[in-house]
């Protein structure tokens, strides 16, 4: 049994293809600038100064759920990059030694990787963003600029706020010389307006998973994060989740479920498993089980921004995700997911090169069961390095899981 289709899926193809080739058209023309820049980086002043923005880890992503990646690896391990980091750094770099893209193979007229005029990271989400885009800034002889931002934060407060808006308006004067663009605010400010469009979009689409049955999974969530990831902060992104959530309210009018009699709900904590994706959601199907929730798809809803005060909105809204906060707040967010999804259990996802994503190694687990009495399950795997992850082991966790659900 396989969860219901989306049709907005089609919709979905065309905006992905039309970024893509947008960006490969910017990169073969000497007029338009390229910036490569990390998931939850300042895109928005990037595409203020005209930057065409390429994101690496959507590039990643790809190479895992095309199966490309554990094969690349060894390539970037040869040149000094442990198996033990970021498996989307080390597939992505060996991808580029090899010469190779899974954008050739879903878009034949797409050769190569769109080439960077500048890269800009903020290690908001980790350190690696910063290795990982300076190898290549070395390689193409490009600038590199960043944001460092504090990790495990628990309140936010105003210092933190002021730390990050000033480096990111410090970015401003180097940006403009690369795009050749003068920085102009009215251009900031709507930029930042879609973006939060975007943002308010992409977080009713989720939230339509609250609903029983659910109309959505998690698997889908995946997949139709492309335009919050890669397009935030324009009108194409903001048109495409207005079909997409249309779709979802007509399922809940009708009554329609993502997987048909849905018995539990459960909560993704931690990365995708790229190249699994399909035989977990079939996994999990076929137990009649839906993943409503993540906190991976979340991760693109930005509530923070507002165009009345670019900087320090931004600042805040790149702080407070829920990556870069303490394991207190990180549980007190779980326990409103629990309560908002109704959730059952909770499946945390132990990605081997992926510690900054991984919220199992230090008894948050344990805690989360023992104080909100919900019931998980860790299994071991990685975004992208296949030879970390055992189909088998996990998928007998999970049934056993379902029949501890079945028996409480
Ligand atoms: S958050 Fe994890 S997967 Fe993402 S770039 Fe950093 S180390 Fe890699």
């Amino acid at each position: 049994m396989l969860r219901k289709k989306i049709r907005a899926s089609k919709e979905l193809n065309q905006v992905m293809s039309d970024y893509y080739h947008e960006l490969d058209h910017a990169s073969k023309n000497e007029n338009e600038k390229v910036a490569w820049c990390s998931s939850v980086g300042p895109a928005e002043i990037l595409r203020s100064l005209s930057f065409k923005v390429y994101f690496p880890e959507n590039h990643s992503a790809m190479l895992g759920s095309s199966r490309m990646a554990t094969d690349l690896i060894p390539y970037a391990n040869a040149i000094g990059y442990s198996p033990e980091i970021c498996s989307y750094l080390t597939a992505d770099i060996g991808a580029y030694l090899k010469e190779v893209t899974p954008l050739s193979k879903v878009y034949p007229d797409i050769q190569s990787l769109p080439k960077p005029d500048v890269l800009v990271y903020n290690t908001n989400q980790c350190r690696e963003v910063q290795d990982w885009f300076a190898w290549y800034a070395n390689e193409f002889k490009v600038p590199l600029l960043g944001i460092s931002t504090p990790r495990t934060v628990g309140e936010i407060t105003d210092s933190h706020i002021t730390f990050i808006a000033q480096q990111m308006e410090g970015l401003v004067e180097n940006l403009e010389k690369v795009s050749k663009t003068n920085y102009d605010l009215n251009k900031l400010k709507e930029v930042l307006s879609l973006s939060r469009e975007c943002s308010d979009l992409w977080k009713k689409v989720l939230d339509t998973a609250a609903n029983i049955p659910s109309p959505l999974t998690f698997f889908d969530g995946t997949i139709h994060m492309g335009p919050a990831v890669v397009l935030r902060g324009t009108k194409k992104a903001n048109d495409y989740y207005k079909i997409l959530l249309a779709e979802l309210n007509e399922r809940i009018t009708n009554g329609v479920a993502a997987i048909e009699d849905e018995r539990y709900r459960l909560y993704w904590e931690g990365m995708p498993i790229w190249g699994r994706l399909r035989h977990y959601s079939e996994l999990f199907a076929s137990l009649k089980v839906c993943v409503v929730a993540s906190t991976y798809c979340n991760s693109w809803i930005f509530s923070a921004f507002d165009e009345n005060d670019p900087f320090r909105s931004m600042a805040k809204a790149y702080l407070e995700l829920f990556i870069v906060r303490s394991d207190e707040y990180k549980e007190s967010y779980i326990r409103k997911m629990r309560d908002f999804f109704k959730i059952d259990g909770i499946i945390f996802h132990d990605a081997k090169t992926c510690p900054h994503n991984t919220n199992s190694r230090y008894g948050m687990p344990q805690r989360i069961e023992s104080v909100l009495g919900v019931p998980n399950l860790v299994i071991n795997g990685d975004l992208n390095d296949t030879r970390c992850l055992s189909d088998e082991q996990s998928q007998t966790s999970i049934e056993a899981f379902i029949e501890q659900l079945e028996e409480s």
